[in-house]
């Protein structure tokens, strides 16, 4: 049954819209009528289209003249069905909800790269932002502008130029926003996950290295770039030479700059950034030749340079890149030289940390400043928090490797966390308020996720096996003991399974059925991924730095080599708590999703490629979605609740509760302001299908109180 209230609202809409603003109010739930709608809308620039109180967003790949201040004027405070399908009605619900229930909210922005989720959370931020502390306080407004300005920096570092997208961004990114009593943002936090550090030494054809390293050659002053020992042509480098330079690279540079001041960064750890930069690329281009049995260093000049970037000793530099300090097993420390292949490999790595742990300082240190500070929750009342999260969707390269594997084992959780959330949790409170629910078939994709991850057998387990195990087990070996475990699994084939495949012999491959499509992985390369071995020495010499700035960034380095733990976790163990621990924070949160749509590859504002479009449809699980709202209540509350809030609007409960019991007193407000249609009367709860309901009750509130 469609909702009798919403439906007359949005057909007031539908005159000035195209198509249904709203997917719950088509005919027939069905793929074809959802495509259809979607594709209408899409091709007459209606980029937005609700499910409920979500959004699904296809990427206009165009400049659309629809968020300006008169924009957000409109959306403010208004209810979900008053205007026309906006992420800002989605925001504004989300805030309301913080607000006047003081609960916790989320947005989750998903979809693959390139389908908008970026400017979406932008826009988002922006909102809440520009709706926020009317009275202009200080403190609020530099809090907002520090939140406003980390994107500028975030993403100057954390994002680069793909085949998929100029601006994509090659990290996972949570950030919570804090808001007080009055519903002002007081602090936030970032969280961001799994950073693409591969690209700091290879990038695919036609693909960038992280706009920072062009930012700084080409925005550089002459002066900074002398001081850092760089020329400013990134064809000079062997890690930026791939990458062609942007005509905005310049003026972002400067943008960065004074984003870093704004937000309080120092000089000092200024310089020490651009240092890191300059440490990074000028180790790319250092080679290693062998001389008569040991290996030494093409151009020492190099090293002294980088000794003085990063206030060291050239001869430690030197050390740390030709050799290796082990123990022995009777427990001597000797020093290893490496071959050729072995420096390379060293020094690769070495550039990858130090950019990984110059991103995660970065973000460590515009934590520091907006972190809620001396929050008295009796002074200051309920501390409650939006999260925004932009992260990367689904993806199915031809070349699917551990970053690959790990990106979709993410996609997987939160799908996992979706259908908790939306699905079984309505499910279930229905089935137990004794509401009339029709079951709904979905597929519940915790089989893949234990497939992943399950203690033992999953095949993050298998990989660490392999990683941690004394001989030396190779990628194959490791894929054999991966068959061995999970052949059986529904989800999980692997090629030497299938005889008949004539590529058998390589057995290279392995393939997962992910809820979004098959997606067949590369073994090659997962266990020194997986592993991800940095010598110590590298760590020993940063620490000894005398740029305190540097020398925080490593406080393992401390260890000697004797101390190193001999077990430190992998990166897929740690990608996979930082996860688990994500799904916790969103999961007791009230979720309003953003579904990004990319409507073509072409990056083209007209073409809408109908195949691509129908496959992120089913994979994003929205028909799903639509079901459970059209078969659902958006909004419930407990009987003794929404009396309290609503009794002075009912002859029957004002100034006196005449009824027996509080759900006799609910029904007789629901009765006296002509609803009843649109509510169903749970054990304890009341439940109310369409907001335009509530809104009545709220405007009546406000007039008498
Ligand atoms: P994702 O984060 O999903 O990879 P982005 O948000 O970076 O994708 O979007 C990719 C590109 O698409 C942007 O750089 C921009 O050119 C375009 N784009 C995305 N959303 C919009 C929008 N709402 N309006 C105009 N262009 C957009
Ligand atoms: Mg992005």
């Amino acid at each position: 049954m469609l909702a009798v209230d919403r439906a007359s609202v949005m057909a007031a809409l539908e005159g000035l819209e195209f198509g249904k603003s709203d997917f719950v109010l088509l005919d027939e739930v069905n793929i074809e009528q959802f495509m259809e709608n979607l594709k209408l809308r899409f091709e007459n620039a209606h980029i937005y289209t609700f499910i409920g109180e979500g959004v699904v967003s296809v990427n206009p790949y165009k400049q659309m003249d629809i968020y300006g201040k008169e924009d957000i004027n409109a959306y403010r405070g208004r209810e979900l069905y008053e205007n026309p399908p906006h992420l800002y009605a989605v925001a504004d619900a989300a805030y309301k909800a913080m607000k006047r229930r003081a609960k916790d909210t989320c947005i989750v922005v998903s979809g693959e790269s390139g389908a908008g989720k970026t400017e979406a959370s932008k826009y988002i931020m922006q909102y809440i932002a520009a709706i926020t502390n009317p009275s202009q306080r200080a403190e609020v407004e530099s809090v907002k502008n520090v939140l406003l300005k980390s994107n500028c920096v975030l993403e100057a570092f954390g994002n680069a130029k793909t085949n998929r997208n100029d601006n994509s961004s090659r990290f996972g990114k949570y950030m919570d926003i804090n808001f007080n009593f009055n519903g002002n943002p007081t602090g936030g936090h970032i969280n961001n996950y799994l950073l693409e550090k591969s690209r700091v030494v290879q990038q695919n054809g036609g693909e960038r290295n992280f706009h920072s390293f062009y930012q700084l050659l080409r925005g550089g002053s002459d002066v900074m770039l002398k001081s850092l020992h760089l020329h400013n042509d990134p064809a000079n480098y062997v890690y930026t030479r791939e990458g062609a330079t942007s005509n905005n690279d310049r003026s972002s540079h400067n943008a960065v700059l004074s984003a870093l001041n704004v937000i309080g960064f120092s000089e000092e750890e200024i310089h020490s950034i651009y240092r890191i930069l300059g440490t990074v690329l000028i180790l790319g281009n250092l080679q290693f030749e062998t001389d008569s049995e040991s290996v030494r260093v093409v151009g020492m000049g190099d090293v002294s340079h980088i000794a003085e970037l990063t206030s060291t000793e050239p001869d430690n530099v030197t050390k740390s890149l030709l050799y290796r300090t082990v123990a022995t097993g009777d427990g001597e420390v000797i020093e290893k030289g490496h071959s050729e292949k072995e420096a390379c490999f060293g020094r690769d790595a070495f550039t990858k940390a130090l950019y990984e742990r110059l991103f995660g300082w970065i973000v460590g240190r515009i934590n520091a400043v907006i972190e809620v500070k001396d929050y008295n929750p009796v002074l200051h009342g309920k501390n409650t928090v939006i999260g925004v999260l932009d992260i990367y969707g689904f993806e199915i390269f031809d070349n699917n490797s551990f970053e690959q594997f790990c990106i979709n084992y993410c996609n997987e959780k939160l799908q996992q966390l979706f259908i908790q959330l939306i699905l079984c949790q309505e499910q279930d409170e229905y089935r137990r308020e004794g509401i009339k629910w029709q079951h709904i078939d979905y597929f519940n994709n915790q089989i893949i996720v234990d497939l992943v991850e399950q203690p033992h057998k999953g095949i993050i387990s298998v990989l660490d096996e392999a990683c941690l195990s004394v001989g030396k087990v190779t990628d194959t070996v490791c894929l054999e003991s991966m068959d061995a475990k999970l052949g059986q699994h529904p989800h999980y084939t692997s090629r030497k399974l299938t005889p008949s495949d004539k590529t058998m012999e390589f057995n290279r491959d392995f393939r997962i059925r992910h809820y979004a499509g098959d997606v067949t992985y590369s073994i090659e390369g997962f266990l020194d991924k997986n592993k991800d071995p940095l010598y110590q020495d590298f760590k020993r010499l940063m620490f000894n730095s005398s740029n305190p700035v540097m020398k925080e960034m490593w406080p393992d380095g401390q260890l000697s080599i004797t101390e190193v733990t001999k077990r430190p976790l992998t990166a897929a163990t740690l990608f996979k708590n930082s996860i688990v621990a994500l799904v916790e924070k969103l999961g007791c949160k009230e979720p309003y999703y953003v579904r990004c749509i990319k409507p073509n590859d072409m990056k083209s504002p007209l073409l809408f490629d109908d195949a691509r479009c129908q496959h992120q449809v089913a994979y994003l699980g929205l028909l799903e979605n639509v079901r459970v709202r059209r078969a659902g209540f958006a909004y419930r509350q407990a009987y003794t609740r929404f009396l309290q809030r609503y009794k002075m609007t009912c002859v029957y409960t004002w100034p006196n509760h005449l009824m027996e019991t509080d759900r006799e007193a609910v029904e007789a407000i629901v009765t006296q302001h002509g609803f009843q249609d649109d509510v169903a009367y749970g054990h304890t709860k009341l439940f109310v299908r369409t907001p335009k309901s509530l809104f009545t009750l709220e405007q009546e509130r406000a007039v008498l109180i």
